[in-house]
């Protein structure tokens, strides 16, 4: 097989490669968008198990201070009925103190419970909220995960039918060839370059007047001497196909730069 029909082979794999490229990107990046869904259910479900815990907390310290109270309130009833047993204005005296004092605690307590009370309503609240918050979130993810599954088996598909046709393509390609292409293409992309204007497209260097002249033969493989990558000149590997000769021989060969071409070949 001739190099132009080669080179026309190595840009229809480059072709496939880029869309292989591309499928590549998706197929690691949509993982970890789901990587990042459970991560936000995570952290809202560890938000949400600190707030039950405050919650529960404050709870049981309500329900502490209420015991204590209902234990006062007992105190109360207690100090009242010695009072009136009592007959001793001495004792009598005492029991008042005890009584008042009793009395002060249990109000401090009630305004306490009370606090305490519309604390634990207002957390509970906002732990009902951000409960509907974490199922509305794993519904939407949900949704989103089949999607992304989805769409992840169909890129895996895409993949399998483009990896035939690259096996397909290549028929006919020269092993050194091939070997050669996947080399480079391991490395960069696209790995098959235009040679414009004197210049190579992988990295805009200049080429050489000898190689510029030896790729309007279009004989051999060329490689950029500064990427690497291969190098072609359209107009000499599509000439059959523009109707034209690659040749360096007639001026009007390079479509779009024939300027530069004639100072090639003036200075080649
Ligand atoms: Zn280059």
């Amino acid at each position: 097989m001739d190099v132009k029909a080669q080179i026309k082979i190595l840009l229809a794999l480059q072709g496939l490669d880029a869309e292989i490229i591309a499928i590549n990107k998706s197929l690691k990046a949509l993982p970890e968008r789901l990587n990042e869904m459970h991560r936000d259910v995570a952290a809202l479900e560890e938000l949400l198990a600190k707030e039950q815990e405050a919650l529960d907390q404050e709870d049981r310290w309500k329900r502490e201070k209420e015991e204590e109270h209902q234990f006062l309130e007992a105190q109360i009833v207690k100090i009242r009925k010695q009072m009136q047993e009592s007959t001793a204005h001495r004792e009598t005296l005492a029991l008042q103190r005890q009584l008042d004092t009793s009395r002060k605690q249990a109000a401090d307590m009630e305004d306490e419970i009370l606090q305490t009370m519309q604390a634990v309503d207002a957390r509970r609240a906002q732990v009902e909220a951000r409960q509907g918050d974490l199922v509305e979130l794993k519904e939407r993810f949900s949704v989103e995960e089949e999607e992304i599954r989805g769409e992840m088996d169909r890129l895996q598909a895409e993949l399998g039918r483009l990896k035939t046709r690259r096996e397909e393509g290549s028929v006919g390609l020269e092993t050194s060839v091939k070997r050669r292409y996947d080399q480079i293409a391991s490395r960069r992309h696209p790995s098959v370059v235009e040679a414009v204007d004197g210049h190579c497209t992988g990295c805009n260097m200049a080429i050489l007047p000898q190689l510029y002249n030896t790729l309007y033969y279009a004989n051999s493989m060329e490689f950029c001497p500064i990427c690497q990558r291969m190098i072609y000149l359209k107009s000499a590997v599509f000439c059959d196909e523009e109707g034209s000769s690659g040749a360096p021989k007639a001026d009007d060969t390079e479509t779009s730069s024939g300027e530069e071409g004639a100072d090639q070949k003036a200075s080649g």
